[in-house]
């Protein structure tokens, strides 16, 4: 409750940006403030432990870019590694890649092929789940390298995008639906 109460006093609402009629959602003064960083932090890497506590994922992935400010301190907190997933061109070693649909044109996701070991179980962390469309890339990603993805960790969920068309039945929690 912490978490949704700093998320919704901090977050700022900014119109026509990147683009006329879109309404971003900039969590940067979450990150700035250093109880609402350690809250959010705290509440998105529950969805890695069962319901004794017990950490129940392997590795923790973080897509760019802000999902890298998010993961990596999730992963601390659960005692896991991180891994990033990078965009098209970015990671120096031999890479699994994914492409999906933006709303104009295509993007590509990359991670490295040994970043995730066949069996792995693992958690997603992002800021925001807008189309699905970056979540659900990741898990292909995830399952390219033989791994499971147990599910999705982010701040929050713009609903009205209809996500979860997308992303199907994978378990994601959310800290703020709008
Ligand atoms: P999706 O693939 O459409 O679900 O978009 C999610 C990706 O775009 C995430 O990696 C977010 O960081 C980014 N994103 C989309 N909308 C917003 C927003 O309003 N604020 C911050 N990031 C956003």
């Amino acid at each position: 409750r912490t978490a949704q109460e700093a998320l919704t006093r901090l977050t700022v609402d900014v119109p026509d940006w990147p683009e006329a009629g879109v309404t971003f959602k900039d969590i940067t003064p979450v990150l700035a403030d250093h109880h609402a960083f350690s809250a959010v932090i705290t509440a998105l890497a529950a969805a890695g432990r069962d319901d004794h506590g017990t950490v129940v994922v392997d590795k923790v992935v973080g897509m760019e870019a802000r999902g890298f400010i998010l993961a990596a301190p999730v992963a601390l907190a659960l005692g896991i590694g991180f891994v990033p997933v990078r965009k098209a061109g970015k990671l120096p070693r031999a890479a699994h890649a994914v492409a999906y649909a933006l709303e104009y044109g295509e993007a590509t996701l990359e991670v490295h092929r040994d970043g995730i070991a066949p069996g792995e179980r693992v958690l997603m962390v992002d800021d925001v789940l807008a189309t699905g469309g970056t979540v659900d890339a990741t898990r292909r990603l995830i399952e390219a390298c033989g791994g499971t993805a147990t599910g999705a960790s982010v701040l929050m969920e713009l609903s009205f995008l209809e996500p979860r068309t997308v992303t199907g039945d994978l378990p994601i929690s959310t800290l703020l639906t709008i």
